[in-house]
């Protein structure tokens, strides 16, 4: 009789260290990922709603922000309980494990990090003991000024033991120490010995101190929170439904839940939500710095970032490509998914018709299977396959969002030249990447960024291109409609808007 084989749990082995899988992600090439964001935040709070569900499909909407590892914890107004784990939201979550994490509110979270930190301990939400109950946190962004606080977090240690002690008593589920090195679980820490009176007072004692990006959701038994940092870096949305409230770090999330978008969480602004209703507090005054890669490349085409929707930047982006670089050309095709507002944009502009150049298998998900030798050859080709039909003989204008290392681009040329393309104008929707980002976002480094040690003609040699145009920094800013001093350009300009961290500091968490 045949055996059903278990099925894969956990993506990690035996000594935390993430299990190598078969690279088969929604990157176009692995070893040329695009800039990551680093999380995804969601919180409910929804008496009479399984909210557990609801934090599912919200996650499910933000895989895009994270995909290392996926949690949810869940308060039923007496006990909060965490469950997460190393994998996409899926293959973190069955029926049956959301059927253990019972209550009216809940925060989740997805997290995307660099290998090294890619272990379960760095998961979220985090779990820590206060004075008032328990806290579970989420966190979109990084911190600047982690050393700080983690001074200010050891002058607190004996709050912090007292508190551990009597969470202890009350409970053997807490645990007493910060369990990962990252920045969330300092936050976590720093609520545990804050000195208000409630957990309110903590958190408006707190968060001016914090330097750097964060978009949190988190909760005690009875409260939902979302906070933001005052510069506003990254997206944060509060939502209605019809009993009750949605935090997400982006309005595409709402949408998937039914829930309706009423405003942005504000730069500098706490939310507490719970029987009592809604209220807002202002922990710090606005000194708005958004990033404008969320307009980009990172945030998803159907949220909407400042009043605007991304599609709509991204479409503009294209139509201000098509000025500044204008070609003639017989098609304008796009790197799938990233580069198709761009190149519909650019196509409208232009007025060189747009067409289907490249067919990208919509499927492509993570898998256990590790790629043989022959199949690892095929590089791209394991995810994009050309329309000859479409590609022959024609003068291309392939638009994308961005180049990394130009590895992706310079594989794409070749087969496109390959299919019969006669010439390959290669179009970027935003400026030449040449700095590293601290608030939040995990990009190659600095050497290994093409265009930190290449002219743009340099670049478009390497890649085998007929030509390369990349979209200025005005131009890219002009079609976000903000005000170019709200914005952070730091990774296209090297004007860092909040202060760069020490030296010292440790691994982004998040
Ligand atoms: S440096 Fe600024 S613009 Fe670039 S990714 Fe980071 S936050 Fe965004």
């Amino acid at each position: 009789m045949p055996v059903a084989a278990p099925r894969p749990r956990a993506l990690w082995d035996n000594d935390g260290v993430a299990r190598a899988d078969g690279q088969l992600t929604h990157e176009i090439d692995p070893q040329d990922k695009k800039p990551q964001d680093e999380c995804g935040v969601f919180g409910v709070w929804a008496p009479g709603e399984e909210v557990s569900k609801l934090v599912y499909y919200g996650l499910y909407a933000l895989q895009h922000r994270g995909q290392e590892s996926a949690g949810i914890a869940a308060s039923n107004g007496e006990q909060i309980i965490v469950y997460r784990d190393m994998g996409l939201v899926s293959q973190v979550f069955d029926e049956n494990d959301l059927e253990t994490l019972p209550g009216h509110m809940a925060v989740g979270h997805t997290r995307y990090s660099t290998t090294g930190s890619s272990t379960w301990e760095n998961a979220q939400p985090t779990l820590g003991p206060t004075r008032f109950g328990t806290v579970a946190l989420g966190h979109n962004g990084n911190l600047t000024n982690f050393l700080e606080l983690q001074e200010l977090a050891d002058t607190r240690q004996e709050v912090r033991q007292e508190t551990v002690k009597q969470a202890t008593q009350k409970t053997n589920r807490t645990r007493g120490h910060r369990d990962s090195s990252n920045d969330t679980s300092l936050i976590t820490e720093l609520l545990a010995s804050g000195t208000g009176e409630n957990l309110t007072e903590v958190a408006l004692e707190l968060f001016p101190k914090l330097e750097g990006a964060f978009s949190l959701v988190f909760m005690d038994e009875h409260t939902l929170y979302a906070a933001r940092d005052r510069h506003g870096v990254r997206p944060l949305a509060l939502g209605r439904l019809d009993r009750g409230w949605v935090v997400a770090s982006e309005t595409a999330a709402l949408d998937i839940v039914g829930a309706s978008f009423v405003r942005a969480v504000e730069p500098g602004e706490l939310i507490a939500i719970d029987e009592d209703g809604l209220r807002s507090y202002t922990f710090a005054e606005p000194e708005l710095a958004r990033c404008v890669f969320e307009y980009v490349y990172l945030a998803r085409p159907d949220s909407i970032l400042a009043g605007k929707t991304v599609h709509s930047a991204r479409t503009e982006m294209g139509r201000v490509l098509a000025r500044e670089y204008p070609v003639d050309a017989d098609m304008v095709i796009a790197t799938p998914e990233s580069g198709t507002p761009a190149a519909v944009g650019y196509a409208e502009e232009s007025g060189i018709p747009f067409g289907q150049g490249l067919m990208k298998n919509a499927y492509v998900g993570r898998t256990f299977i590790q790629p043989s030798q022959t199949i690892r050859q095929l590089g791209i080709r394991l995810k994009l396959n050309p329309l000859r039909e479409n590609i022959e003989g024609k003068r291309l204008v392939v638009v994308d969002d961005s180049i990394v290392r130009g590895n992706t681009q310079r594989a794409l040329v070749r087969m496109l030249r390959e299919a019969g393309a006669r010439e390959i104008h290669i179009r970027i929707s935003s400026p030449p990447v040449k700095w590293p980002c601290f608030y939040g976002i995990d990009f190659a480094t600095r050497a290994e960024l093409i265009a930190n040690g290449l002219t743009t003609d340099e670049i478009c040699q390497s890649l085998g291109a007929d030509s390369l145009g990349y979209i200025s920094l005005d131009g890219m800013i002009s079609a976000t409609q903000q005000e170019r001093s709200e914005l952070c350009t730091a990774c296209f300009s090297g004007e860092y808007p909040i202060r760069i961290p020490d030296s010292q500091a440790p691994e982004r968490s998040c």
